[in-house]
């Protein structure tokens, strides 16, 4: 029996998790949930899978999850109640879990999930941000714990299915034997094929509509720019100790080859199935074993063509900014997470059109080159706060230009 945690329990990972966890009551329990918002529906999740603990931020959101509770009249045991920042890294080294699965969006979930992987859990890891603000130590903190690391992030999933026989779910410090490069695919999002002249005036409802998957509003947003990709290069990198030339995008607009493996004799390796994050989450959470997830079977004859091209650094210039900032240094790939972080809160809120995520960006970039290479978290969280404030900067800045 796993004993699981939900980092980020109420968003699509943490949802798609519960479903397949509640596919299995043989295998797993719920340790805890946490969540920052929607406390309604965290309460009414913690009733269903009868959770030990729940994290919440603050004291009026606890209030509101009291109040929810109450209006669900459960037979069951309040859950222990956990508060605040330091609680939810304390709950994810909690010697009452086994398993972690770090679907916190942004670099807010890096904290914690750092925790899970030096107490040593099997981290399920979705929150790609943490590795790209914090790759180096993070993956020191799961080699020096002996921790397991199960990347969900459909790409990197699909990465490590095809990697040689002998890959576990302990990290090595070199590439895998035999392994030449790794080509990710990326489904180009919905204004792959939009001309660029057209971006300035995309809204945000149009951004999140993606055309195969469906996530998070944030992530939704980074796959409309490609910054999505541009961090799950920079993720790649780490998890699988690829030098970056190593690595390679294709867009794939079926997001149904989830990503391939290529090797010295010329055979590529890939991994296939429906856009349905259920398939990941449902490996890493039976590794080794396979486990039932709910997703229905492929039909290659119904799909009929798979097609691949090769991306537009012109219209997408987000990606070619993630590789520079992989060459740059840990630095640059801190402030590179963060100003989009902040750029596309500022999207989403209609006040900066979309264009400008990639303006900010770039500029912050340019702005804290030069930067000494952090060597703790606390570095890592001092260079990601500066980086949001020149960030803040440029969008003010822009707005008044405009
Ligand atoms: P989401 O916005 O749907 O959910 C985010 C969850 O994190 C929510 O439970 C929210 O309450 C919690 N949260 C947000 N900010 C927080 C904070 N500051 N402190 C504590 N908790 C906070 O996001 P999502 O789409 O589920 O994505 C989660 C992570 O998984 C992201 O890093 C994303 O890049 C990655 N990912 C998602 C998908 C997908 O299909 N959704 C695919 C691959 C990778
Ligand atoms: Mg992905």
């Amino acid at each position: 029996m796993r004993h699981i945690t939900i980092l980020g329990a109420t968003g699509s990972i943490g949802l798609s998790t519960i479903d397949v966890i509640q596919r299995h009551p043989d295998r797993f329990r719920v340790h805890a949930l946490t969540a920052r918002s929607r406390m309604s529906e965290l309460a009414e999740l913690a009733r269903r899978v009868q959770a030990a603990v729940v994290v919440v931020p603050d004291d009026a959101a606890r209030q509101r999850f009291l109040t929810s509770w109450e209006a669900l009249q459960p037979a069951m045991e309040l859950p222990e109640i956990r508060v605040g920042a330091e609680a939810l890294s304390q709950t994810a080294a909690d010697s009452a879990c086994d398993t972690v699965m770090a679907a916190i969006v942004g670099a807010a979930g890096l904290p914690a999930a750092l925790a899970a992987a030096r107490a040593g859990k099997r981290v399920l890891l979705a929150n790609k941000e943490a590795l790209v603000a914090a790759g180096s130590l993070f993956m020191q903190a799961v080699r020096e714990a002996g921790a397991e690391l199960l990347p969900i992030d459909s790409e990197h999933n699909a990465i490590f299915q095809c990697l040689p026989h002998h890959a576990t779910a302990r990290p090595q410090e070199h590439p895998a034997p035999g392994v030449q490069r790794l080509l990710l695919t990326a489904s180009g999002g919905p204004f792959r094929t939009l001309p660029l002249a057209q971006l300035r005036d995309v809204t945000p409802e149009q951004a999140c509509s993606h055309p195969n998957w469906s996530m998070g509003r944030k992530i939704s947003v980074d796959s409309a720019t490609m910054l999505n990709k541009g961090l799950e290069v920079i993720e790649a990198h780490w998890l699988f100790a690829m030098p970056p030339e190593a690595i390679e995008v294709v867009i794939h607009p079926q997001s149904v080859v989830h990503s391939l493996v290529e090797y010295t004799d010329g055979s590529v390796l890939a991994q296939l199935g429906q856009p349905d994050m259920r398939t990941p989450i449902a490996y890493g959470l039976g590794f080794p074993d396979r486990i039932a997830a709910g997703v229905a079977p492929l039909s290659l004859a119904q799909i009929g063509r798979l097609d691949f091209e090769t991306p537009d650094l012109q219209r997408f210039p987000c990606l070619q900014l993630a590789t520079q900032a992989l060459h740059s240094g840990a630095a640059a790939c801190i402030a590179l997470n963060a100003a989009n972080e902040v750029a596309v809160a500022h999207f989403l809120t209609g006040d900066m059109a979309f264009p400008g995520i990639a303006r900010v960006i770039d500029s912050v970039l340019q702005r804290a080159a030069g930067q000494s290479e952090p060597r703790n978290l606390d570095d890592i969280l001092a260079l990601d706060a500066q980086a949001r404030r020149l960030a803040r900067l440029e969008v003010m800045q822009s707005r008044q230009t405009a």
